[in-house]
């Protein structure tokens, strides 16, 4: 089997590219990623030459690109994870979310129907990776996201996440597509680019600089360890049923401030500060425009029918992770240059 794996040089496609040419020497595994500032090939250095696994490099964007592609290699399967994945980003340029998230998502659904629909799809997979931000936004409560709850996107990058959801649910329904979906909530571990909550945090604290924090830091989050994410891909792609979503969450909601002062007192206990020195980094910013107050994951669907659950607890994925960027500070480093130092001043300097 030829899988194309999207996005695979990013956070989470890195892990299902690791995983799949790991654990699945037979099948070949082509890494189609366009390399933009959150793509890196450091992160897949262990397994750049396995004999399996090759990168292409090239944008979403570019319909007579994905066209030739298709053609030319014949996938399979497409594990879809390529995206603009940062929701701050998206509030000031929403278009690059347009057209990576929406018309490269189509064009990707387009190739693959050409290609596929003449083989009556004979053994071909799309399998689209989302966000359970397409759901909206939560009180405080006992309420979760489900498979039925209705979709309500807050954010340019939730609606355009959302609307390339439809486009993947169109093409099964109008073409006949087989397709698998699945919703997650936030993933955390190696390889984060340190625009997200958690590896910002830890590359502050360890340069000693203010950790910004949100409003008054009260909103809520599931996390869920990228391994395990990854793992749940694993799952939904060979078991889960054609046609189908499912929600991917770690069962462990916390609250942004709370979550900042488990990371302050996990990295003051492991590099032999005084417990307390880092929280005194913490400095509110302004709140995010229309930020959601919560998100709860209900994960039972998955759990029940294809047998995944989280490996780790969330205190052991988030020691893993400290670790991982006390080891790897040269990976820290050599991502916070260059432009995004100049995104990054400006958007948690104010
Ligand atoms: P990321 O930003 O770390 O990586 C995105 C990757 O896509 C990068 O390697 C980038 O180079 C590539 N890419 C971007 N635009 C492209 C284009 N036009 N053509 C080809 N490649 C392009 O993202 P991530 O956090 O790893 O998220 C991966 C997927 O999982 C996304 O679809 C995201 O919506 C979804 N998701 C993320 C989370 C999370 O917590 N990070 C949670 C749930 C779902």
């Amino acid at each position: 089997m030829k899988i194309i794996i999207t996005g695979g040089a990013g956070f989470i496609g890195s892990h299902v590219v690791r995983l799949f040419v790991t654990k699945y020497p037979e099948y070949q595994i082509l890494n189609l990623d366009a390399l933009t500032y959150a793509g890196n090939l450091e992160n897949l250095r262990d397994i750049e030459n396995a004999p399996n696994y090759r990168l292409v490099k090239g944008d979403i964007t570019d319909q007579a690109f994905v066209d030739n592609l298709f053609a030319t290699e014949e996938p399979d399967a497409v594990i879809h994870l390529a995206a603009e994945s940062h929701v701050d980003r998206s509030i000031t340029d929403p278009l690059a979310f347009v057209k990576t998230n929406v018309l490269g998502t189509v064009h990707l659904l387009n190739a693959a129907k050409n290609l596929w629909k003449p083989l009556n799809y004979e053994g071909k997979v799309f399998y689209h990776v989302s966000t359970d931000e397409v759901y909206g936004s939560l009180d405080f409560g006992p309420d979760m996201f489900t498979e039925e709850t209705s979709y309500d996107p807050r954010s340019p990058y939730s609606a355009s996440k959302a609307s390339s959801d439809h486009f993947v649910r169109a093409w099964h329904h109008t073409y006949h597509m087989p397709v698998k979906l699945s919703n997650c909530s936030n993933n955390y571990g190696p390889n984060h680019f340190p625009e997200k909550l958690i590896p910002l945090a830890i590359h502050r604290i360890q340069h000693g600089e203010a950790i910004p924090v949100y409003g008054k830091g009260e909103n809520v989050r599931d996390w869920l360890f990228v391994k395990d994410h990854a793992t749940a891909i694993d799952a939904v792609f060979h078991k889960g049923t054609v046609g189908d979503t499912y929600n991917i969450g770690g069962v462990n909601e916390w609250a942004n401030l709370e979550l900042i002062h488990l990371l302050c007192d996990t990295l003051d206990e492991k590099t032999g500060k005084e417990k307390g020195t880092s929280r005194q980094l913490i400095k509110f910013v302004t709140d995010r425009a229309g930020h959601d107050l919560r998100y709860a994951i209900d994960s039972s669907k998955i759990m029940n029918e294809l047998g995944w659950k989280p490996s780790v607890t969330f205190e052991q994925g988030l020691s893993q992770t400290v670790d991982w960027y006390l080891e790897n500070e040269d990976w820290l480093n050599n991502v916070t240059s260059g432009t995004y130092q100049d995104y990054y001043q400006k958007q948690y300097n104010r």
